[in-house]
């Protein structure tokens, strides 16, 4: 099939053309065409499947279409609203709208915390038409009187599993009271949890629904693999990793944000141009790491799960999981920031004694097993490594920088070329 079968206007096939894509996704094939014809849409679709154009374009088709077009009307409240769980999401989006709406008169906007908002509400002053905006943001300005939402005609909740985990759920209910009640809704979801069955239930009417991304199933393109090592030697081992194999433009993700910005440090210490992304940095610093990730001017971006939310970059060859997610489905959202769209992807994790059981989860999980591969010189203990004396119980804390020199306690250090397969 190509987007030219799918009844877009010109100026929509356009754009899409201009983005070099003729193919629709099969998340696109089976969106576009019930978007259009103004169905309500449950689609249980990952980020990489092509699910921002799978609604974007439909909706842009709509809005341009029809007796309530930018012309006719008076008012300019908006007439889409596209909620996401984080600002770079709403970024992501917005930037979507307009890349595919460029040759349509209709203008986008997206609000979020972080930053100012007063240069939000003369934007929503002059007129927007699609607004993005993240939840809590959104209800500052319902508060403050700057938003309408009475005209809202199609609702889009993107990644609606992440904001039922990032405890979003109230905000919401509260958003959905103040649209109008004839309105076309959308709901995109990674998994399909009981809570996400609820919140459709209560939200769609009759919906077309949309399965492309079978539940934690990993991108076929993405070659997964796992190295043994120990907790200490992990930072050494990446250093190498990183040395060794011409590593560029990696995602490494860690657990805690002041893990984040250590590892960020050191790799950068190294000699491996290196920038965190995390909840504590603010907006400007989060975008400036992210633009020079993409530029290629960082060859590393350390995250956090929720921070690399919807980070989207084309054709990004390599994650890293520095520590391995303590909820196995992250473990599915990380590594499919690699291998989209059919690219060829790697994702390296580093598994110490302490995180066995969270590897074996997410090989329950996804119904495979890794070969466990270990690294000349990083290779595990037979018996974990005595953990610092601290509390028995509890979160995982942050760890300190830890030893300098690879001191493993497992093998030899002088050979440290090459890894091989047990
Ligand atoms: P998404 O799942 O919306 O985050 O999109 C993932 C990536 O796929 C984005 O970088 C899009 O630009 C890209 N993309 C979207 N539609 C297509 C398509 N039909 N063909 C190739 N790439 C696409």
């Amino acid at each position: 099939m190509l987007f030219s079968e799918l009844g877009l206007k010109a100026e929509i096939q356009r754009a899409v053309a201009e983005q070099g894509y003729d193919t629709p996704t099969p998340i696109q094939q089976q969106a576009i065409p019930a978007v259009l014809a103004g169905h309500d849409l449950m689609a249980t679709a990952q980020t990489g499947t092509g699910k921002t154009a799978g609604f974007t374009l439909p909706i842009l088709h709509r809005l341009s279409s029809g007796p309530n077009d930018r012309l006719t009307r008076v008012a300019r409240t908006p007439r889409v609203l596209v909620l996401t769980p984080t600002r770079e999401l709403a970024i992501q989006v917005e930037e979507s709208v307009r890349t595919y709406g460029k040759h349509l008169p209709i203008n986008s906007l997206a609000v979020f915390g972080g930053v100012g908002i007063n240069p939000q509400i003369a934007n929503l002053r002059r007129g927007v038409d699609i607004l993005v905006a993240t939840p809590g943001r959104l209800l500052d300005h319902v508060q403050q009187k700057t938003v309408d939402l009475s005209g809202i005609e199609i609702f889009v909740l993107d990644e609606a599993d992440r904001m039922l985990d990032m405890g979003f759920i109230r905000d919401i209910r509260k958003i959905i009271a103040l649209l109008p009640k004839a309105r076309q809704n959308l709901l995109f979801s990674a998994t399909f949890s009981p809570e996400i069955r609820e919140l459709a239930g209560g939200l769609l009417h009759q919906p077309v629904s949309v399965d492309v991304a079978p539940r934690n199933t990993a991108a076929e393109t993405v070659k997964q693999r796992v190295i043994e090592t120990n907790r200490e030697q992990k930072k050494d081992l990446l250093e190498h990793l990183f040395q060794t194999r011409g590593l560029h433009q990696v995602l490494v993700f860690a657990r805690t944000k002041h893990g984040a910005d250590a590892l960020a440090r050191r790799l950068d210490k190294a000699g491996i141009k290196s920038a965190a992304i995390h909840g504590d940095k603010s907006q400007g610093a989060r975008t400036r790491a992210l633009s020079d990730f993409k530029d290629g001017k960082l060859v590393a971006l350390v995250a956090t799960d929720i921070a690399a939310r919807g980070i989207d970059i084309d054709a990004l060859p390599y994650v890293i999981n520095y520590e391995l997610p303590n909820v196995a489905e992250d473990y599915v959202h990380r590594i499919g920031r690699t291998g989209r769209a059919g690219m060829e992807g790697e994702a390296i994790s580093l598994v110490c004694h302490e995180e066995r059981p969270n590897l074996k989860d997410i090989e329950k999980l996804i119904k495979r097993t890794f070969e466990r591969e270990v690294v000349e010189g990083f290779e595990p203990s037979a018996v974990a490594a005595p953990r610092p004396p601290q509390p028995p119980r509890g979160p995982r804390k942050p760890q300190p920088a830890g030893p300098k020199s690879g001191q493993n306690r497992g093998g030899p250090q002088q050979h440290r070329s090459g890894s091989r397969h047990r």
